[in-house]
């Protein structure tokens, strides 16, 4: 079998493409991306890995990409602006809905978050559960709707949705910690406005930024 000419097997990680992954992080700079730390994650995390034989060599580029079941893996500048949005700390509990490929996830582990992880297609679940771990990532990982939280984890201090929702759903901020953050994309089906939601003593606060566009959120507070 003909290989790559860039990269010689998945999970090889070589000067290539941590000089590919660099150059990537040099265009979420001149696009706007501040925060160190989203920066860092972006630079370790091998986002070749995530994947499959015939886009490899796409990996590194600012798209997003189909990781199969209808679903995609985010641009990495939308994985950079939620992730900064999201004002991350060492040690934060996180819930992301939508693990997908799993990329996200990743990065919000290398930035020292403690995750959970969900994700509603079963088949995209358990492959990305098996990957993962194999990667030196460990999220909880669940199957299920996230549109309805993790009532059973909750509190949450971050809530990232990956996925674009009708409404911000009740139950997620719900699940929310006081002082606690959720970034979401909620908009139609062709494109959302991201939304950063903070709790503050009991209250919602709302701040709206620029439009992505996102897969549906599926389920009962998703598109049904
Ligand atoms: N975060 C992902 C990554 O890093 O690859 C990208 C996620 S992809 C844009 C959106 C994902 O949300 C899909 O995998 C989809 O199956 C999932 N999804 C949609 N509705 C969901 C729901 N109600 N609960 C959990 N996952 C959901």
């Amino acid at each position: 079998m003909a290989q790559n000419p860039i990269f010689l097997n998945e999970f090889e990680d070589n000067y290539r493409q941590r000089g590919l992954r660099n150059q990537l992080v040099k265009k979420l700079r001149l696009k706007g991306i501040l925060d160190e730390n989203v920066l860092a994650a972006i630079a370790k995390v091998p986002r070749h890995v995530f994947f499959d034989g015939a886009l490899l060599s796409h990996a590194y580029e600012d798209k997003a990409f189909p990781i199969g079941e209808g679903q995609t893996i985010s641009q990495p500048y939308t994985v950079a602006f939620q992730t900064e949005k999201l004002r991350l700390k060492a040690g934060d509990k996180v819930l992301e809905v939508g693990t997908g490929s799993g990329y996200q996830a990743a990065v919000l582990l290398a930035m020292g978050a403690k995750v959970y992880t969900i994700e509603y297609n079963q088949k995209l679940y358990e492959k990305t559960k098996a990957l993962l771990p194999k990667l030196g990532y460990r999220p909880f990982f669940l199957h299920g709707d996230g549109s309805k939280g993790v009532p059973a984890k909750a509190p949450f201090d971050r809530i990232i949705v990956t996925a674009g929702a009708p409404v911000v759903p009740e139950a997620l901020t719900a699940q929310l910690a006081e002082g606690g953050i959720m970034i979401i994309p909620v908009g139609d089906q062709e494109k959302q406005k991201m939304l950063r939601i903070t709790k503050k003593n009991g209250k919602l606060l709302k701040e709206e930024f620029d439009n992505f566009a996102f897969v549906p959120l599926l389920g009962v507070h998703g598109w049904k």
